[in-house]
């Protein structure tokens, strides 16, 4: 009998959308080191089933927590008796999603009838692959389809070739979407896309970009995570591979690369959003990127998208201690967040992961830096908390133009500093 409750609750919970009523999400200000220890605490409560959107690390940044509804009593009343300042970023979770849901069907009938990819709006998978297809065609001077590999679920790795002849030239990496509720950033991926497909012949920059180097873009670094969340639940981040000491799915997959593998800042529990996997490269999304940077053997810079909190890191991220190319890094983080903020004065946050946000080991600039890639970059694009990771569709272009420049005026100084 208990056997057939709980086939019957995995059943029922694969076939329908998760619902976040009544989950709130929290913005938490600490004070000193105590208080970041008792958020700590707080996180270690598993029957809580808190999700830190920012884990309690430094005393200076905020923390974010989505809260279950039937747990959200007694967080506020665990921080009310510590004296911990809280506000409220999300009444219900929800509200939100319904919202973001009705957007998406309004500006899918929008796009039926134009028959033309919607930039402004998010979109499942299929619909990003089809657009690949699209831009390859439309602009087969410079654009053509590639496939790295499959994932865990058998699902295509595509991405985009830009590049205008000559064989092996050096080459810069783009990804986005590795964490899969990050819409934001496969979003803008596409939209960045289209950007330099059509702007080689008519802006300078890109132009002699594309005539020195290539570029490689992976829209969707992880879309058995992006598909899931389309379907069963928006707040996905992992990957979907089986565990096998555990009946909890997934692998975070910016916790599953060879560097500094299993330390700080990852999880080995396999319920836990940041748990690292069973060994480094276990995740077949994270082994084809790793395995295509060193098949081809020239790229020059690494960069991926991520959202939110309005950062832009360079290692180390396992741990603290100051990459070799400091200075130049920061400078060119410096110089890129001043072009972000150009555009519509968003700020971007520069420094190494571990000064920026906390330790955390396994994430793939740190490997690509280590392996010899100088220009090792990440982004947490939009915004800083007000919606998180549920960013309102009409801030994809937005992000994404600013976005661009920043990724510019890094793609720029690799073109004039190759080495
Ligand atoms: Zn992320």
């Amino acid at each position: 009998m208990k056997l057939i409750l709980i086939f019957s609750a995995l059943l029922g919970a694969s076939l329908c959308l998760e619902t976040f009523v009544g989950h709130q999400v929290l913005r938490i200000k600490t004070k000193n080191e105590e208080e970041v220890k008792k958020l700590q605490l707080l996180e270690s409560l598993e029957h809580l089933k808190l999700d830190f959107w920012i884990h309690p690390a430094t005393p200076s940044l905020p923390v974010d927590v989505r809260i279950p509804a039937n747990s959200v009593q007694a967080v506020k009343a665990f921080l009310e008796s510590c004296g911990i300042e809280y506000s409220i970023l999300i009444e219900d979770l929800q509200v939100v999603l319904d919202k973001e849901k009705q957007d998406m069907a309004c500006d899918q009938q929008k796009e039926r009838t134009r028959n033309t990819f919607n930039y402004g709006t998010y979109h499942s998978l299929d619909e990003i692959y089809a657009q690949l297809d699209n831009l390859a065609s439309e602009f087969s001077n410079v654009v053509s389809k590639i496939q790295i590999g499959e994932s865990y679920e058998k699902r295509p790795l595509y991405g985009l070739k830009f590049s205008t002849g000559g064989s092996h030239r050096p080459a810069i990496w783009l990804d986005a979407g590795i964490h899969s509720r990050e819409w934001v950033t496969q979003a803008s991926a596409m939209w960045i896309a289209q950007k330099i497909a059509s702007d080689y012949g008519k802006d300078p920059s890109v132009t002699s970009l594309l005539n020195k180097m290539d570029i490689f873009l992976l829209p969707v670094a992880n879309p058995d995570g992006y598909v899931f969340t389309h379907t069963q639940n928006r707040m996905w981040r992992k990957t979907r591979s089986k565990n096998r000491r555990s009946l909890c799915i997934g692998v975070d997959p910016n916790r599953n690369w060879d560097a500094g593998f299993g330390g700080p800042g990852a999880s080995s529990n396999p319920c836990s959003d940041s748990y690292h996997g069973p060994s480094a490269n276990s995740e077949v999304e994270v082994r084809s990127i790793v395995d295509f940077i060193k098949n081809h053997g020239n790229i020059q810079a690494f960069l991926t998208l991520h959202s939110y909190s309005q950062l832009l890191m360079y290692p180390y991220g396992y741990k603290c201690t100051e990459p070799a190319d400091y200075a130049e890094l920061d400078a060119v983080g410096k110089a890129a967040a001043r072009s972000i903020h150009s555009l519509y004065g968003t700020t971007f946050k520069v420094g190494s992961i571990c000064t920026t946000i906390y330790q955390a080991s396994g994430g793939s600039i740190d490997w690509s830096y280590d392996y010899g890639i100088k220009y090792s970059f990440a982004f947490e694009l939009r915004d800083t908390g007000r919606y998180g990771f549920l960013l309102p569709a009409n801030q994809i272009i937005p992000t994404a133009e600013e976005t661009w420049l920043g990724l510019k005026t890094i793609m720029e100084h690799v073109r004039d500093n190759s080495y």
